[in-house]
């Protein structure tokens, strides 16, 4: 049953092409207003999940609920959702001002009425003056922009983004990442937006929905998706991060890599391994802190292999020093003040501090964490 400020509930939703399964289970749920992206690599089922939100596609097990009501074999017609794809989709032979009044003729309002409220979507939009061009004589951006005021002429409840911003040049893509934020926030409009940029769903979204191969991997907010990422697909995806592999589970709270034993706060469900467990450490490179205190915990002694300048930070690629076997390379994301105040250069040893809250533990099993 869904609680009054649910706008969405997607509840198992299953969806085969004869005999291979795009989507696996996917259950989620939207409170109204909110802004969700659905991210995951090419392939993963993202699009599937919208169009089957939509109503342009129909799931093959599950059932997709818009305010309490069980709308799973609706025509999207009648589901009271604005779509904007990647590939603008406008009409090529009607100008913009008749691309945005196309939904609303069919709500039979006066003439008078439309034209106002195209005149209003076009100044929403930023495009007034330009609403008797057509889109070739629209640049991408613009032409996305149109196609955001078609969504939402109709006012809909629910506003459906599929890749919208892909198609543009980065610097386009910047600016309408932000107009379209501000414009779902005024509008409060309840959004769900595929992408595969992270950084597109980190900005963008109140919460973030990981999809890999066609299952929900993760289901946080951005910070949460981030900081403590629920697989290493997650992690993996998601921003940079080191996997250390060679690392074995000591007992509760303490792993070993090598000869350096490691205490570690976010167990991640490896908790339950026996003692012995092979299991893997995840660390992000600006989390890994240069530390000349011989005492501290968790400390790694390193050499540094190589060197990327970043502008306000050196990427740096660390070889663990141990006594045997050939540990893996570590990266370190360190401020170029750093850097220059302690005359870090290639071939230097160094000592590194990886925070025990800031380390992430996955056993070697993926379904350990899903
Ligand atoms: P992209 O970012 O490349 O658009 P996506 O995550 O949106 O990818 P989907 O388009 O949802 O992925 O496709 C998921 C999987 O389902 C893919 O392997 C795709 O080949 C398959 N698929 C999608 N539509 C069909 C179809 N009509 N018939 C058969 N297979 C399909």
């Amino acid at each position: 049953m869904s609680t009054p400020d649910i706008y969405l509930d997607v509840q198992s939703v299953s969806k085969d092409f004869g005999r291979f399964t795009a989507l696996k289970e996917v259950s989620f749920q939207a409170r109204r207003g909110e802004f969700i992206c659905v991210l995951g690599p090419s392939g993963c089922g993202k699009t599937t999940l919208l169009r089957a939100v939509a109503g342009l596609e129909k799931q093959t097990r599950g059932h997709v609920i818009i305010e309490g009501r069980d709308v799973s074999s609706l025509p999207v017609s009648r589901r009271n959702v604005g779509i904007v794809f990647q590939s603008y989709a406008l009409f090529p032979n009607l100008t913009a001002r008749q691309n945005i009044a196309y939904g609303l003729k069919s709500q039979r309002q006066s003439r008078q009425a439309i034209q106002q409220r195209v005149d209003e979507l076009l100044d929403l939009v930023g495009l007034r003056g330009m609403g008797r061009r057509h889109p070739a004589k629209l640049s991408g951006g613009q032409q996305q922009r149109v196609a955001l005021a078609r969504a939402i002429a109709v006012s809909p409840h629910l506003l459906l983004l599929d890749e919208p911003l892909s198609a543009l040049d980065a610097k386009v893509r910047l600016m309408l990442r932000g107009e379209i934020r501000q414009l779902q926030q005024r509008l409060g409009i309840t959004t769900v937006m595929v992408t595969h940029d992270q950084e597109e769903a980190l900005t963008m979204a109140d919460r973030i929905l990981v999809i890999d191969q066609g299952r929900l991997v993760q289901d946080g907010t951005p910070r949460q998706v981030y900081d403590k990422p629920a697989t290493p697909f997650v992690a993996g995806f998601i921003g940079a991060m080191n996997f250390i592999e060679d690392a074995r589970k000591i007992e509760a709270g303490f792993y070993d890599i090598g000869e350096t034993r490691l205490s570690v706060h976010s167990e991640n469900g490896t908790g339950q391994l026996p003692s012995g467990s092979r299991v893997t450490i995840a660390i992000r490179p600006e989390d890994v802190m240069i530390q000349h205190d011989p005492s501290m915990s968790n400390l790694l002694h390193t050499r540094v292999e190589a060197m990327e300048y970043r502008g306000s930070l050196f990427r740096i690629d660390l070889k663990r020093q141990v006594s045997f076997g050939n540990p893996a390379t570590i990266r370190a994301d360190v401020p170029s003040e750093t850097v220059r105040r302690l005359g870090i250069a290639p071939q230097s040893t160094l000592s590194v501090h990886l925070p025990v809250d800031r380390l992430r533990v996955y056993g070697a099993e993926r379904d350990l964490q899903s």
